[in-house]
């Protein structure tokens, strides 16, 4: 903690954002503190000047907790934290986004108090969830609010880990499905189910104790309670709970006393009718390191899979997202970022949130050129290569055909040289084979993509009209 009595705002703030820096994304950071000036600091009140109102409530949404707590850190239990917002000049412009902040109207994500077993002195309960109360102790949820069903969208990729995990918050303990295993890569949404799950049980059966744990943490936890000689009050602690929520199973690969108390506590919850949720990266059948007696209790349930979001799922989360944050975009910039996004749905939102914080910051209103210098800059690096989604659109857009169409078997001569021209660019643009750049344009096989690509060669050398389609159509891929 730094003395508030000798030190100025901008050490007092530079201290804060040392935390920060090291609790959030690099790219979040840069984004939402960065542009953050401190301007005063009295009677332990640090004052901060941000960019636009939106920006303010960007923040108060979605790191306010992160805030309150760097600043109590580095102020003292007094210290506390005012904004100054730069105010947007509108008359000149038009609103470049409209705020509309939805009622936070989430669930009581609280457990009620439960009864300690007889055998258990409060404290020697090692618990980081634990909050000793009077007679009886409170365990914290851990659920995240925003994590709700409503809030996950729903496609043709997360469909059966979706409605299993619907069944299993109507009748926790009381389905096929326990465990619930939800496996599948990063940033498709299986952190977020098993939150769904949770909250959605306690709507349902508010007595019901939920508890939601990071393999992780259960590891280190488990670690301490060795240490402190306090592993059976660890089991009985988790015994006590009636959802238990362990999310990234994998991690404990290769930890042999962690799988086995945990065998022991997956068990007894098991046999009282108890409801266990886990994910994991990886199907149970690739999980290396993971004893046998435990995969196969994996199995006495059901594992479903979330898989990479179809187009149709990403525009779906843009929409969801912005509604959710009250920002409005033009359509045409929601499908670019849809079809230019394709690997998970975590890229999908942050690319959405940098765009948003651009325009916010420069005060420019979100325009398609905006999206492409942004993905250019923020995305390109990391995860995008041009999909052939994205080219068939591009080429449809140009000649004013459906997209349907240029992915239906029809012969038509226009569409036939659209579907060709799509080929050609998604043969140079994209790592994809000849056989999968075939499947998406109407069922095609390799050696049709390989014709097409002939073809379109063989024109631009003798058709003058032609090439100019070709370079014209190239340089709308290209991001101009
Ligand atoms: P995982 O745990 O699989 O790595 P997360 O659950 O953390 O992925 O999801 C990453 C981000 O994407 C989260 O912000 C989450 O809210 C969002 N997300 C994932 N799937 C969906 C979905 N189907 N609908 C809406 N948002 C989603
Ligand atoms: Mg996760």
């Amino acid at each position: 903690m730094l003395k508030t009595m000798s030190i100025s705002h901008e050490a007092a703030w530079d201290a804060c954002l040392k935390v920060i820096k090291d609790n959030i994304s690099l790219q979040a950071f840069k984004t939402w503190f960065e542009p953050i000036i401190p301007t005063k600091l009295e009677n332990s009140v640090l004052t901060i000047q941000v960019p636009s109102h939106f920006f303010y409530e960007w923040l108060e949404q979605h790191y306010i907790v992160l805030l309150r707590k760097v600043v109590k850190k580095e102020l003292g239990s007094e210290g506390s934290l005012e904004y100054s917002i730069v105010m947007e000049n509108n008359s000149r412009t038009s609103n470049p986004y409209t705020v509309k902040i939805p009622a936070n109207n989430s669930s009581n994500l609280k457990n009620a108090p439960v009864n300690l077993p007889i055998n258990v002195n409060e404290k020697q309960i090692r618990n980081p969830f634990i909050i000793p109360g009077l007679k009886k102790v409170n365990i914290e949820s851990n659920l995240i609010p925003n994590f709700t069903f409503e809030n996950f969208v729903e496609g043709e990729c997360n469909r059966l880990a979706r409605a299993s995990g619907y069944a299993v918050s109507n009748k926790p303990g009381g389905t096929a499905f326990n465990p619930l295993l939800l496996y599948g890569g990063v940033g498709l949404g299986k952190t977020h189910l098993a939150h769904a799950i949770g909250i959605s049980i306690k709507d349902n059966f508010p007595n019901k104790t939920v508890l939601y744990v990071q393999s992780e943490k259960f590891a280190h936890q488990f670690i301490d309670a060795i240490k402190n000689q306090t592993t059976n009050d660890f089991v009985h602690f988790y015994q006590m709970i009636d959802v238990l929520i362990i999310d990234d199973v994998q991690f404990f690969a290769g930890k042999e006393r962690t799988q086995d108390v945990f065998f022991s506590i997956f068990n007894h919850l098991h046999q009282n009718g108890k409801q266990l949720v886990l994910t994991s990266d990886k199907p149970p059948v690739e999980l290396q390191g993971m004893e046998q007696r435990l995969l196969s209790r994996f199995k006495w349930g059901l594992s479903a899979d979330l898989q990479s979001p179809d187009l149709e799922t990403r525009i779906a989360v843009l929409n969801k997202k912005m509604y959710a944050d009250g920002i409005e975009l033009p359509k045409e910039v929601v499908e670019y970022l849809a079809y230019s996004i394709t690997t998970n749905i975590r890229e999908l939102e942050g690319a959405l949130i940098s765009l948003i914080a651009q325009s916010s910051l420069n005060k420019k209103a979100i325009t398609l050129d905006l999206a492409k210098q942004m993905i250019d800059k923020f995305v390109k690096n990391t995860a995008r290569e041009v999909s052939i989604d994205y080219i068939q659109k591009v080429v449809c857009d140009y000649f004013s055909l459906p997209l349907e169409l240029m992915k239906s078997k029809t012969r038509k001569r226009e569409v036939v040289q659209a579907r060709q021209i799509a080929m050609y660019f998604s043969k140079s643009l994209t790592k994809s084979s000849l056989a999968t750049i075939g499947m998406h344009c109407g069922g095609k096989d390799h050696a049709t993509v390989l014709h097409a690509c002939r073809t379109v060669n063989n024109l631009m050398e003798t058709d003058k009209r032609f090439r100019v389609y070709v370079n014209d159509i190239e340089k709308k891929i290209n991001l101009s």
